[in-house]
Protein backbone atom coordinates (compact mmCIF):
# COMPACT_ATOMS: atom_id res chain seq x y z
CA UNK A 1 0.00 0.00 0.00
CA UNK A 2 1.30 3.08 -0.85
CA UNK A 3 1.75 5.65 2.38
CA UNK A 4 -1.30 7.94 3.61
CA UNK A 5 -0.78 11.31 3.86
CA UNK A 6 -3.68 13.84 4.73
CA UNK A 7 -2.80 15.27 1.29
CA UNK A 8 -0.84 14.07 -1.43
CA UNK A 9 0.54 16.08 -3.50
CA UNK A 10 3.39 14.95 -4.99
CA UNK A 11 1.36 12.03 -6.64
CA UNK A 12 -0.97 14.90 -8.29
CA UNK A 13 1.91 16.85 -9.32
CA UNK A 14 3.42 13.30 -11.18
CA UNK A 15 0.15 13.28 -13.43
CA UNK A 16 0.40 16.74 -14.56
CA UNK A 17 4.58 17.01 -14.64
CA UNK A 18 4.82 17.57 -18.05
CA UNK A 19 3.11 20.95 -18.58
CA UNK A 20 3.69 22.05 -15.09
CA UNK A 21 7.18 21.97 -15.35
CA UNK A 22 7.20 23.46 -18.71
CA UNK A 23 5.41 26.37 -17.70
CA UNK A 24 7.73 26.63 -14.43
CA UNK A 25 10.71 26.67 -17.15
CA UNK A 26 9.17 28.84 -19.42
CA UNK A 27 8.64 31.66 -16.42
CA UNK A 28 12.48 30.89 -15.93
CA UNK A 29 13.09 31.57 -19.39
CA UNK A 30 11.28 34.70 -19.53
CA UNK A 31 13.01 36.41 -16.89
CA UNK A 32 9.74 37.85 -15.33
CA UNK A 33 8.89 36.97 -12.16
CA UNK A 34 6.67 39.55 -10.96
CA UNK A 35 3.58 39.89 -12.50
CA UNK A 36 3.55 39.21 -16.60
CA UNK A 37 1.15 37.23 -18.59
CA UNK A 38 0.60 34.06 -16.78
CA UNK A 39 -0.73 36.03 -13.74
CA UNK A 40 -3.18 38.07 -15.75
CA UNK A 41 -3.93 34.98 -17.94
CA UNK A 42 -5.01 33.07 -14.44
CA UNK A 43 -6.52 35.38 -12.88
CA UNK A 44 -9.33 35.86 -16.00
CA UNK A 45 -9.32 32.25 -16.33
CA UNK A 46 -10.41 31.63 -12.51
CA UNK A 47 -12.94 34.75 -12.93
CA UNK A 48 -14.27 33.15 -16.27
CA UNK A 49 -14.36 29.55 -13.76
CA UNK A 50 -16.07 31.47 -10.76
CA UNK A 51 -18.19 33.74 -13.03
CA UNK A 52 -17.01 37.40 -11.68
CA UNK A 53 -15.88 39.99 -13.15
CA UNK A 54 -12.70 40.98 -11.13
CA UNK A 55 -10.17 38.78 -10.06
CA UNK A 56 -6.99 40.31 -7.98
CA UNK A 57 -4.39 37.40 -7.28
CA UNK A 58 -2.87 38.54 -4.45
CA UNK A 59 0.30 36.94 -2.10
CA UNK A 60 -2.27 34.37 0.31
CA UNK A 61 -5.47 34.13 1.63
CA UNK A 62 -4.89 35.65 4.47
CA UNK A 63 -3.51 39.02 2.83
CA UNK A 64 -7.21 38.37 0.50
CA UNK A 65 -8.90 38.87 3.94
CA UNK A 66 -7.03 41.57 4.94
CA UNK A 67 -7.22 43.78 1.43
CA UNK A 68 -10.94 43.01 1.50
CA UNK A 69 -11.42 44.61 5.19
CA UNK A 70 -9.19 47.47 4.28
CA UNK A 71 -10.96 48.46 1.44
CA UNK A 72 -14.39 48.98 3.50
CA UNK A 73 -12.67 51.85 4.98
CA UNK A 74 -13.55 50.27 8.81
CA UNK A 75 -12.94 52.58 11.58
CA UNK A 76 -11.45 51.13 14.96
CA UNK A 77 -14.01 50.44 17.11
CA UNK A 78 -16.25 49.15 14.28
CA UNK A 79 -17.80 45.48 14.57
CA UNK A 80 -16.78 42.29 12.24
CA UNK A 81 -19.00 39.53 12.80
CA UNK A 82 -17.47 35.87 11.88
CA UNK A 83 -18.02 32.07 13.58
CA UNK A 84 -15.78 31.37 15.99
CA UNK A 85 -15.16 27.93 14.57
CA UNK A 86 -12.50 28.79 11.81
CA UNK A 87 -8.80 29.11 10.65
CA UNK A 88 -7.63 31.75 12.94
CA UNK A 89 -6.64 33.94 9.33
CA UNK A 90 -10.21 35.10 8.94
CA UNK A 91 -10.60 36.79 12.42
CA UNK A 92 -6.51 37.46 12.96
CA UNK A 93 -6.86 40.00 9.95
CA UNK A 94 -9.92 41.45 11.58
CA UNK A 95 -7.99 42.28 15.00
CA UNK A 96 -4.80 43.15 12.98
CA UNK A 97 -7.00 46.24 11.58
CA UNK A 98 -8.25 47.13 15.31
CA UNK A 99 -11.77 46.01 14.51
CA UNK A 100 -13.62 44.05 16.74
CA UNK A 101 -14.08 40.40 15.71
CA UNK A 102 -17.50 39.31 17.17
CA UNK A 103 -17.64 35.92 17.14
CA UNK A 104 -20.87 34.11 16.26
CA UNK A 105 -21.86 30.21 16.50
CA UNK A 106 -21.93 27.89 13.88
CA UNK A 107 -24.67 25.42 12.53
CA UNK A 108 -23.86 22.14 14.13
CA UNK A 109 -24.80 20.23 10.77
CA UNK A 110 -22.86 22.38 8.17
CA UNK A 111 -20.02 23.73 10.82
CA UNK A 112 -20.97 27.43 8.79
CA UNK A 113 -21.86 30.49 10.39
CA UNK A 114 -25.98 30.05 12.49
CA UNK A 115 -27.29 32.49 10.18
CA UNK A 116 -30.00 33.75 13.25
CA UNK A 117 -26.95 34.00 15.32
CA UNK A 118 -25.71 36.63 12.81
CA UNK A 119 -29.02 38.38 13.56
CA UNK A 120 -28.86 38.61 17.05
CA UNK A 121 -25.04 40.04 16.58
CA UNK A 122 -25.90 42.47 14.91
CA UNK A 123 -25.34 46.16 16.19
CA UNK A 124 -25.35 49.97 14.93
CA UNK A 125 -21.44 49.23 14.72
CA UNK A 126 -21.70 46.29 12.51
CA UNK A 127 -19.84 47.13 9.32
CA UNK A 128 -19.27 43.68 8.02
CA UNK A 129 -19.51 40.01 7.93
CA UNK A 130 -17.34 37.05 7.44
CA UNK A 131 -18.72 34.09 6.91
CA UNK A 132 -16.50 30.61 6.30
CA UNK A 133 -17.68 28.23 4.17
CA UNK A 134 -15.56 25.41 6.38
CA UNK A 135 -14.73 22.57 4.87
CA UNK A 136 -15.88 22.86 1.62
CA UNK A 137 -19.15 23.59 2.24
CA UNK A 138 -21.21 26.54 1.44
CA UNK A 139 -22.89 28.82 4.43
CA UNK A 140 -26.47 29.44 3.62
CA UNK A 141 -25.87 32.77 1.27
CA UNK A 142 -29.52 33.55 0.83
CA UNK A 143 -30.69 34.32 3.87
CA UNK A 144 -27.63 35.69 5.18
CA UNK A 145 -27.42 38.12 2.11
CA UNK A 146 -31.27 39.17 2.74
CA UNK A 147 -30.03 40.16 6.62
CA UNK A 148 -26.74 42.22 5.39
CA UNK A 149 -28.46 44.22 2.84
CA UNK A 150 -31.51 45.13 5.42
CA UNK A 151 -28.66 46.29 7.57
CA UNK A 152 -26.35 47.69 5.23
CA UNK A 153 -23.12 45.59 6.34
CA UNK A 154 -20.75 44.21 3.68
CA UNK A 155 -20.22 40.38 3.16
CA UNK A 156 -16.36 38.99 2.38
CA UNK A 157 -17.09 35.75 1.78
CA UNK A 158 -14.24 33.65 2.98
CA UNK A 159 -13.52 30.70 0.51
CA UNK A 160 -10.43 29.74 1.19
CA UNK A 161 -11.64 25.93 1.67
CA UNK A 162 -14.40 25.80 -0.77
CA UNK A 163 -13.62 27.28 -4.51
CA UNK A 164 -15.42 25.43 -6.55
CA UNK A 165 -18.44 24.94 -4.59
CA UNK A 166 -21.98 25.88 -5.85
CA UNK A 167 -24.75 27.56 -3.52
CA UNK A 168 -27.95 27.28 -4.90
CA UNK A 169 -30.87 29.85 -4.40
CA UNK A 170 -34.50 29.11 -3.22
CA UNK A 171 -35.38 30.22 -6.94
CA UNK A 172 -33.51 27.47 -8.49
CA UNK A 173 -30.63 29.59 -9.34
CA UNK A 174 -26.73 28.33 -8.87
CA UNK A 175 -23.28 30.40 -7.96
CA UNK A 176 -19.97 29.56 -6.82
CA UNK A 177 -19.03 30.84 -3.26
CA UNK A 178 -16.67 33.30 -3.02
CA UNK A 179 -18.87 35.47 -5.86
CA UNK A 180 -22.11 35.81 -3.56
CA UNK A 181 -20.97 38.49 -1.36
CA UNK A 182 -19.44 41.93 -2.32
CA UNK A 183 -16.19 40.17 -1.91
CA UNK A 184 -14.71 36.86 -2.13
CA UNK A 185 -11.64 35.90 -0.91
CA UNK A 186 -9.77 31.98 -1.13
CA UNK A 187 -6.49 31.08 -0.62
CA UNK A 188 -3.86 28.57 -3.02
CA UNK A 189 -2.05 27.41 -0.34
CA UNK A 190 -0.68 23.80 -1.13
CA UNK A 191 -2.66 21.84 0.45
CA UNK A 192 -6.07 23.78 -0.79
CA UNK A 193 -8.17 22.46 -3.15
CA UNK A 194 -6.85 24.72 -6.11
CA UNK A 195 -3.31 24.64 -4.05
CA UNK A 196 0.28 26.35 -5.27
CA UNK A 197 3.38 24.92 -5.01
CA UNK A 198 3.90 27.88 -2.67
CA UNK A 199 1.86 30.58 -0.99
CA UNK A 200 -1.32 32.52 -3.23
CA UNK A 201 -4.51 34.23 -2.86
CA UNK A 202 -7.10 35.87 -4.47
CA UNK A 203 -10.14 38.33 -4.11
CA UNK A 204 -13.21 38.30 -6.28
CA UNK A 205 -16.19 40.85 -6.68
CA UNK A 206 -18.16 41.91 -9.17
CA UNK A 207 -17.79 45.62 -7.65
CA UNK A 208 -15.60 48.38 -10.31
CA UNK A 209 -15.21 50.51 -7.55
CA UNK A 210 -14.20 47.61 -4.74
CA UNK A 211 -11.99 46.18 -7.24
CA UNK A 212 -9.84 49.44 -8.49
CA UNK A 213 -9.60 50.09 -4.28
CA UNK A 214 -8.30 46.81 -3.97
CA UNK A 215 -6.02 46.69 -6.83
CA UNK A 216 -4.64 49.83 -5.54
CA UNK A 217 -4.12 48.42 -1.69
CA UNK A 218 -2.71 45.24 -2.84
CA UNK A 219 -0.20 47.39 -4.70
CA UNK A 220 1.30 50.05 -1.82
CA UNK A 221 -1.57 51.88 -2.51
CA UNK A 222 -1.02 53.18 -5.22
CA UNK A 223 -2.31 53.35 -9.03
CA UNK A 224 0.52 54.56 -10.68
CA UNK A 225 3.83 53.94 -9.85
CA UNK A 226 5.50 55.72 -7.40
CA UNK A 227 2.17 57.86 -6.16
CA UNK A 228 0.38 56.96 -3.58
CA UNK A 229 -2.62 57.47 -2.35
CA UNK A 230 -3.51 55.38 0.63
CA UNK A 231 -1.94 53.26 2.93
CA UNK A 232 -1.14 49.68 1.20
CA UNK A 233 0.13 46.91 1.46
CA UNK A 234 2.46 44.88 -0.52
CA UNK A 235 0.82 41.83 -1.76
CA UNK A 236 1.43 39.81 -5.22
CA UNK A 237 1.08 36.83 -6.42
CA UNK A 238 4.23 35.40 -7.62
CA UNK A 239 4.31 34.16 -11.63
CA UNK A 240 5.62 31.21 -11.09
CA UNK A 241 2.95 30.08 -8.90
CA UNK A 242 -0.12 31.73 -11.40
CA UNK A 243 1.72 29.76 -14.11
CA UNK A 244 1.18 26.50 -12.14
CA UNK A 245 -2.25 26.94 -10.50
CA UNK A 246 -3.27 27.99 -14.63
CA UNK A 247 -2.50 24.07 -15.43
CA UNK A 248 -4.07 23.33 -12.19
CA UNK A 249 -7.59 25.05 -12.74
CA UNK A 250 -8.76 23.29 -15.38
CA UNK A 251 -8.64 20.07 -13.28
CA UNK A 252 -10.08 21.85 -10.31
CA UNK A 253 -14.14 19.86 -10.91
CA UNK A 254 -12.53 16.65 -11.51
CA UNK A 255 -10.36 16.99 -8.20
CA UNK A 256 -13.84 17.78 -6.45
CA UNK A 257 -14.81 14.90 -7.98
CA UNK A 258 -12.19 12.59 -6.69
CA UNK A 259 -12.42 14.20 -3.11
CA UNK A 260 -15.99 13.01 -3.08
CA UNK A 261 -15.43 9.62 -4.33
CA UNK A 262 -13.37 9.47 -1.58
CA UNK A 263 -15.85 10.76 1.27
CA UNK A 264 -18.63 8.42 -0.51
CA UNK A 265 -16.24 5.79 0.47
CA UNK A 266 -16.36 7.36 3.99
CA UNK A 267 -19.62 7.52 4.49
CA UNK A 268 -20.41 4.13 3.68
CA UNK A 269 -18.34 2.62 5.97
CA UNK A 270 -19.32 4.68 8.57
CA UNK A 271 -23.11 5.05 8.09
CA UNK A 272 -25.34 4.26 10.95
CA UNK A 273 -22.72 3.73 13.46
CA UNK A 274 -23.58 5.14 16.77
CA UNK A 275 -20.14 6.86 17.86
CA UNK A 276 -19.53 8.35 14.40
CA UNK A 277 -21.39 11.44 12.71
CA UNK A 278 -20.65 11.22 9.55
CA UNK A 279 -20.87 15.05 7.41
CA UNK A 280 -24.06 15.96 6.60
CA UNK A 281 -24.43 17.16 2.54
CA UNK A 282 -26.71 20.39 2.90
CA UNK A 283 -29.26 20.06 0.10
CA UNK A 284 -28.74 24.01 -0.63
CA UNK A 285 -25.40 23.47 -1.55
CA UNK A 286 -22.72 20.75 -3.14
CA UNK A 287 -19.87 19.79 -1.05
CA UNK A 288 -16.16 19.83 -1.75
CA UNK A 289 -14.58 18.31 0.70
CA UNK A 290 -11.75 19.98 1.63
CA UNK A 291 -11.85 18.51 4.92
CA UNK A 292 -13.31 15.16 5.71
CA UNK A 293 -15.00 15.55 9.12
CA UNK A 294 -16.10 13.65 11.72
CA UNK A 295 -18.17 14.46 15.08
CA UNK A 296 -17.01 11.46 17.67
CA UNK A 297 -19.94 10.68 20.29
CA UNK A 298 -18.16 8.85 23.38
CA UNK A 299 -14.89 8.06 21.80
CA UNK A 300 -11.75 9.03 22.78
CA UNK A 301 -10.32 11.49 20.34
CA UNK A 302 -6.64 11.50 21.20
CA UNK A 303 -6.53 8.01 21.80
CA UNK A 304 -7.94 7.33 18.15
CA UNK A 305 -6.04 9.65 16.42
CA UNK A 306 -2.99 8.15 18.49
CA UNK A 307 -4.37 4.39 17.25
CA UNK A 308 -4.64 5.90 13.96
CA UNK A 309 -0.93 7.33 13.75
CA UNK A 310 0.25 3.87 14.90
CA UNK A 311 -1.08 2.36 12.12
CA UNK A 312 0.71 4.92 9.73
CA UNK A 313 -2.54 7.00 9.48
CA UNK A 314 -2.56 10.66 10.04
CA UNK A 315 -5.71 12.53 11.40
CA UNK A 316 -5.97 16.26 12.20
CA UNK A 317 -8.24 18.02 14.63
CA UNK A 318 -9.65 21.58 12.93
CA UNK A 319 -9.63 23.57 14.78
CA UNK A 320 -8.72 22.24 18.53
CA UNK A 321 -9.19 26.22 19.81
CA UNK A 322 -12.11 28.20 18.64
CA UNK A 323 -11.09 32.15 18.23
CA UNK A 324 -13.50 33.25 21.06
CA UNK A 325 -10.71 31.21 23.47
CA UNK A 326 -7.33 32.34 21.40
CA UNK A 327 -5.48 34.05 23.43
CA UNK A 328 -4.46 36.72 20.68
CA UNK A 329 -8.38 38.60 21.11
CA UNK A 330 -7.71 38.98 24.98
CA UNK A 331 -7.76 42.53 24.39
CA UNK A 332 -11.28 42.54 22.93
CA UNK A 333 -14.68 40.91 24.41
CA UNK A 334 -14.16 37.30 25.25
CA UNK A 335 -17.44 36.14 27.08
CA UNK A 336 -18.98 34.63 24.53
CA UNK A 337 -21.47 31.54 24.59
CA UNK A 338 -20.98 29.53 22.07
CA UNK A 339 -22.60 26.21 23.11
CA UNK A 340 -22.48 24.14 19.37
CA UNK A 341 -18.69 25.62 18.55
CA UNK A 342 -17.13 24.06 21.72
CA UNK A 343 -19.36 21.18 21.28
CA UNK A 344 -17.47 20.68 18.02
CA UNK A 345 -13.93 21.59 19.07
CA UNK A 346 -13.70 18.84 21.61
CA UNK A 347 -15.46 15.75 19.11
CA UNK A 348 -14.37 16.63 15.92
CA UNK A 349 -11.47 14.83 13.54
CA UNK A 350 -10.64 14.94 10.07
CA UNK A 351 -9.68 11.91 8.09
CA UNK A 352 -7.67 12.20 4.78
CA UNK A 353 -8.88 13.29 1.93
CA UNK A 354 -7.31 14.62 -1.70
CA UNK A 355 -7.26 13.31 -5.08
CA UNK A 356 -5.14 9.98 -5.03
CA UNK A 357 -6.34 7.99 -2.29
CA UNK A 358 -7.28 4.47 -3.86
CA UNK A 359 -9.63 2.03 -2.30
CA UNK A 360 -6.73 0.22 0.22
CA UNK A 361 -5.95 3.04 1.94
CA UNK A 362 -9.15 4.26 1.87
CA UNK A 363 -10.10 0.63 3.54
CA UNK A 364 -7.26 0.71 5.67
CA UNK A 365 -8.20 4.04 7.11
CA UNK A 366 -11.95 2.79 7.76
CA UNK A 367 -11.58 -0.90 9.41
CA UNK A 368 -8.75 1.00 11.88
CA UNK A 369 -11.40 4.29 13.39
CA UNK A 370 -13.84 1.15 12.77
CA UNK A 371 -12.09 -0.94 14.96
CA UNK A 372 -10.90 1.53 17.52
CA UNK A 373 -14.75 2.92 17.80
CA UNK A 374 -16.01 -0.16 18.06
CA UNK A 375 -13.99 -1.01 21.52
C1 LIG B 1 -6.13 28.59 4.57
C2 LIG B 1 -7.14 29.51 5.08
C3 LIG B 1 -6.94 30.90 5.12
C4 LIG B 1 -5.62 31.55 4.85
O1 LIG B 1 -4.98 31.25 3.69
P1 LIG B 1 -3.39 31.43 3.58
O2 LIG B 1 -3.16 31.37 2.11
O3 LIG B 1 -2.74 30.33 4.33
O4 LIG B 1 -3.02 32.77 4.14
C5 LIG B 1 -7.99 31.70 5.51
N1 LIG B 1 -9.17 31.19 5.89
C6 LIG B 1 -9.40 29.86 5.90
C7 LIG B 1 -10.73 29.36 6.30
C8 LIG B 1 -8.40 28.98 5.51
O5 LIG B 1 -8.64 27.66 5.54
Amino acid sequence: MRPIQMVDLKTQYQKLKPQIDKAVIDVLESAAFIGGKPVATFAENLGNYLGIKHVIPCANGTDALQIALMALDLQPGDEVITPSFTFIATTEVVALLKIKPVFVDVDKDTFCMDIDAVKKAITPKTKAIVPVHLYGQATDMEPLMALAKAHNIAVIEDNAQAIGCDYTFSDGSVKKTGTIGDIGTTSFFPSKNLGGYGDGGAICTDSDTLAAKMRIIASHGSAKRYYHEVVGVNSRLDTIQAAILDIKLPHLDEYIAARNQAADYYDKAFAGHPKIKTPVRSDKSNHVFHQYTLILEGVDRDGLQAYLSTQQIPAMIYYPVPGHRQQMFAAFETDYDLPVTDYLTSRVISLPIHTELDEQQLAHITSHVLEFCNR
